[in-house]
């Protein structure tokens, strides 16, 4: 008899395993697939990691994550430094000075910023004129602040309230950036243009006046060495798991249950009770994986495509990951690259981002009451909760689920 079964052996539900089972609990995990490590499942081709579910860089700003991750990984130094190609363009990412050098010509902050803010200036002029306004000078500060630009970067003259993701997305960072940068690939990733996606999708947009490309910016980032795959199975070291199992099989839900006094379920929580109130919906990606037989496709591990007719929303050549070497240090002749496809998602398929509006949260509140009325259930991670969660936070929620039941059950 297990004291935990766990049902889920991602991130989420490895570090639940692991600090119970640290605790002194006895816990059993199981997956459906037929391997552990959920979403941040790496796959070892040719001596290269190849992120299977969508190319997975760690950064954390919380010393206590990184500190605990860091038992079970040694991660290299690898910096998120995506690559824009625009229509055979190459810009860096995040938009910054390297970014608006490239776009303008321009050489200081200064420059860059006065470009910035003249064509913010212009466009939102442009459609002041065809439609009311609030005006109001302190609000407009606060408001433009609040949406993530800095105050240097606006012009706080009149209070100006985005419509819609083009008008937030300009009036942030201008025309130029908007059109290169911003509105095909947005365009591809939501499957909608971006005068008909609601403003609040992008809230900030990072606009550095420096010369830094490092996308994230957090105090700690890297890759594991070796893939995320070998750090889950260290996190799971010691642990009862079954591969091919689904808790939502009725047959083997009823085992299972009968094997063990408390469930922590990482599943979608809708299916967790049949679809009963309709589906939460998410946006889906479609994976093109190739092995080419040259040593380097791209240089680099992260290209965004952003034009509009490119079907693809990015390549990923995940060697780069791990600077194009093999587990001894050696060169690695050949690459694998893996093209993104972003659609809509339909029941049945893999879920990545979750929606996330008003009618989806509505339904996924439903379900979160419904599954609270159930005993000895606990639901977490990112389909459970129905959010986007970076690993780091996912480390984050695991680590207090984990505290909360450990308390709850022995003070
Ligand atoms: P999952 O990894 O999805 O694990 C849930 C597990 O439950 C799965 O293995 C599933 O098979 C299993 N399961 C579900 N239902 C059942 C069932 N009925 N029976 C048995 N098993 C079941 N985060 C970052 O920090 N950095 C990044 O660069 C980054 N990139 C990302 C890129 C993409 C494309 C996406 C979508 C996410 C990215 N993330 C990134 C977020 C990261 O993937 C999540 O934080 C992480 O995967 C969450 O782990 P989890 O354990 O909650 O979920």
């Amino acid at each position: 008899m297990y004291d935990y079964l766990i049902v889920g052996a991602g991130i989420f539900g490895a570090i639940c395993a692991r600090e119970l089972t640290d605790a002194g609990r006895r816990v059993l995990v199981i997956d459906k697939r037929d391997h552990i490590a959920g979403n941040i499942y790496t796959e070892c081709t040719e001596g290269i990691q190849v992120h299977k579910y969508g190319a997975h860089i760690f950064h954390t700003n919380n010393r206590k994550v990184w500190d605990y991750i860091n038992r079970f990984a040694e991660f290299n130094r690898y910096t998120n430094s995506p690559i824009a190609n625009y229509k055979g363009e190459l810009y860096s990412l995040p938009f910054n000075m390297y970014t608006f050098n490239k776009m303008w010509g321009v050489i200081t902050p200064d420059e860059a910023e006065e470009m910035i803010s003249r064509q913010r200036a212009a466009y939102i002029e442009g459609l002041q004129n065809s439609r009311d306004t609030i005006t109001d000078s302190n609000s407009s500060d606060t408001n433009l602040k609040t949406v993530g630009i800095s105050a240097s970067v606006t012009t706080p003259i009149t209070a100006f309230i985005p419509q819609n993701l083009e008008e937030q997305a300009i009036s942030l960072v201008g025309t130029d950036i908007y059109e290169k940068l911003i509105k095909g690939y947005t365009r591809k990733q939501w499957g909608r243009p971006c005068n008909e996606l609601p403003a609040s999708i992008i809230r900030r947009l990072p606009v550095r006046l420096t010369y830094d490309n490092n996308y994230f910016n957090a105090r700690y980032q890297g890759i594991p060495m070796g893939g995320y795959t070998g750090m889950i199975e260290r996190i799971l070291d010691g642990i009862d798991i079954r591969l091919n199992t689904n808790y939502l099989d009725p047959k083997v839900r009823k085992q299972l249950d009968s094997e063990a006094g408390t469930v922590i379920y990482t599943g979608p929580i809708d299916a967790l009770f049949g679809y009963r109130l309709g589906n939460l919906e998410y946006r889906s990606l479609r994976f093109e994986e190739e092995l080419l037989e040259i040593p380097n496709f791209q240089g680099n591990a992260v290209v965004n495509y952003t034009d509009e007719e490119t079907p693809y929303t990015r390549i990923i050549e995940h060697k780069w990951f791990e600077f194009g070497k093999d587990s001894e240090g050696k060169d690695i002749p050949v690459t694998v690259i893996t093209r993104e496809y972003s659609h809509e998602w339909k029941p049945g398929e893999e879920s990545y981002y979750p929606i996330g509006d008003e009618k989806n949260l509505n339904l996924y509140e439903e379900y979160r009451q419904m599954a609270d009325t159930l005993p000895d259930l606990y639901i977490g991670g990112r389909l459970g909760e129905y959010k986007y969660y970076d690993m780091d936070t996912t480390i984050e929620k695991a680590l207090e689920l984990v505290d909360r039941l450990i308390q709850c059950r022995f003070t």
